[in-house]
């Protein structure tokens, strides 16, 4: 059971809303929506997957707006059909900002909110558009008893693809006070945009070399709330590569994600500052769950199984996935060459997949676990990319600047940009390349549906979507291992 709501949209979508919901004569206006669930562990969010514009008719427009039950029964229906939930989105032309629920609209949609539940099966969805800077706020209508219903409103309303937009429920989500260790970051990008980042829930999905250089960038930069995935443990192989790791750290087998937490609550910049680490893959139930409560994830893994999870969290779940990756070229033992990439997959760019930043057809082997099995990775052709694992610190800076450029261009748009494209940098050639497009038309994720509207078969399927998750023995053992040793050196202590 989820304490926690929120509400995201494409920015396809908000954009028609926009459209829908802006009168030249200034006057309210009204639009239904249909969402979806997409449920974490504390968090359910509603994604608007589409809009339902009134027909010649059925609102009156009288300053306020008003509507027939005919379009509301029009717009549950057809929800029901799709196994959706309806939402009714009024605007306020003046307001800016988050809207705090008023007597008159409290009460035109309890009207509707036992009625939206016995026809859609879900509870209604109240929203209100501030006119004034295209902010939205929101509510869900629960059932509290009998024919009583209750609004819990939403602590933030998110709007993600080539744009990324939050409007914060300033009583869920309050501002945190200034402080000093920020001045040079807020001269940089202003007030606003700090106190965005500063509410962001970020997830970071890995916590190797490039999973820990971003760590810190983010507890440094004021992100208020960091959640950290990683099962495995720090090794002396790791000590080239790994910032904070130490001998001791190694020789105890400590989790990365432990060492992680560690280092951002030192480094952190936020006054609230607040860190869950979990020793977790994103395959995991626990952990995918942990990761669909983030707004924002930043994936720092290479195997293609949770590639594979967060293209779906991305898409299906629309939370922007911030992935980039190493790779090094060598040649009887020397380097030929390196490369390093950073992009976002969000609908509207291209996805991880069509980056070829994962084959889903190496998918099914990681999840049989041959890629722990060492003679089925030793069978692998040298240069293979399953097999390949060259890399160096200075590469992992590298990738993980990519990815916290992207992140910080994603969410402060400068000059109003906040889509560059996908990155390669190529190291012996010094150049970059740019790749603009998104999906193939034929994509699941950010392909075209058969009508040839954005978004392929499984976009903002939310909780419909396939599940991905499941047992993952290489987790489960480094845990086990762990709580063996933990259990050792209590032992050894005198
Ligand atoms: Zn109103
Ligand atoms: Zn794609």
């Amino acid at each position: 059971m989820t304490t926690r709501f929120g509400v995201a949209m494409s920015t396809d979508i908000a954009r028609r809303l926009t459209a829908d919901l802006t009168r030249d004569d200034g006057q309210e206006e009204c639009c239904f929506v249909l969402w979806r669930p997409s449920t974490g562990a504390q968090r359910t969010t509603a994604l608007i997957v589409d809009t339902v514009p009134p027909l010649e008719g059925e609102r009156i427009v009288h300053g306020t707006v008003d509507f027939t039950s005919d379009y509301f029964r029009r717009a549950s229906d057809l929800a029901a059909e799709v196994g959706c939930g309806v939402g009714l989105i009024h605007s306020h032309p003046g307001g800016r900002g988050w809207q705090t629920l008023n007597r008159v609209d409290h009460a035109a949609e309890e009207n509707f909110a036992a009625q939206a539940m016995a026809l859609t099966g879900r509870p209604l969805l109240g929203m209100v558009f501030s006119g004034a800077d295209q902010g939205h706020s929101a509510r869900i209508w629960q059932r509290r008893a009998r024919r009583h219903y209750a609004p819990m409103h939403a602590e933030s309303v998110r709007v993600v693809g080539d744009q990324f937009t939050v409007t914060f429920n300033p009583r869920l989500a309050p501002v945190p006070r200034a402080v000093d260790s920020q001045v040079r970051t807020v001269s940089a990008w202003g007030p606003s945009v700090q106190d965005t980042l500063a509410r962001l829930k970020v997830g970071v999905v890995g916590t190797g070399s490039v999973g820990m250089i971003v760590v810190e960038a983010l507890a440094r930069t004021g992100v208020g709330h960091l959640t950290l995935l990683d099962f495995d443990a720090v090794e002396i192989v790791n000590l080239d590569r790994l910032l904070h790791a130490t001998q001791r750290d190694a020789r105890r087998g400590r989790a990365k994600v432990d060492l992680a937490a560690q280092a951002a609550r030192r480094a952190a910049t936020h006054p609230a500052f607040r860190v869950t680490a979990l020793e977790a893959s994103v395959v995991e139930p626990a952990g995918f769950a942990a990761a669909a409560d983030c707004d924002v994830l930043v994936s720092c893994v290479d195997r293609p199984w949770p590639r594979h999870v967060l293209n779906l969290l991305a898409y299906a779940h629309l939370i922007p996935v911030v992935d980039g990756g190493v790779s090094v070229a060598t040649h009887s033992g020397s380097m030929r060459g390196a490369e390093w990439r950073g992009h976002v997959a969000a609908p509207g760019r291209a996805c991880l997949e069509c980056l070829g930043q994962y084959d889903a057809a190496h998918v099914a082997t990681e999840r049989d676990g041959m890629l722990d099995n060492p003679s089925y990775i030793t069978g692998l052709p040298d240069d293979h990319v399953l097999r390949r694992k060259e890399n160096v610190f200075v590469f992992s800076l590298a990738a993980a600047s990519a990815q916290m450029n992207q992140f910080i261009t994603m969410v402060a748009a400068p000059a109003g940009i906040a889509d560059t494209g996908a990155h390669l940098h190529h190291l012996t050639t010094g150049t970059t390349d740019r790749r603009e497009e998104g999906c193939t038309p034929q994509c699941p994720y950010g392909g075209t549906s058969p009508d040839e509207e954005p978004g392929g078969s499984l976009h903002l399927l939310g909780d419909s979507a396939p599940t991905l998750v499941g047992s993952h023995t290489a987790a489960e053992r480094a845990r086990a291992a762990r709580r063996t040793l933990r259990a050792r050196l209590r032992h050894l202590r005198p």
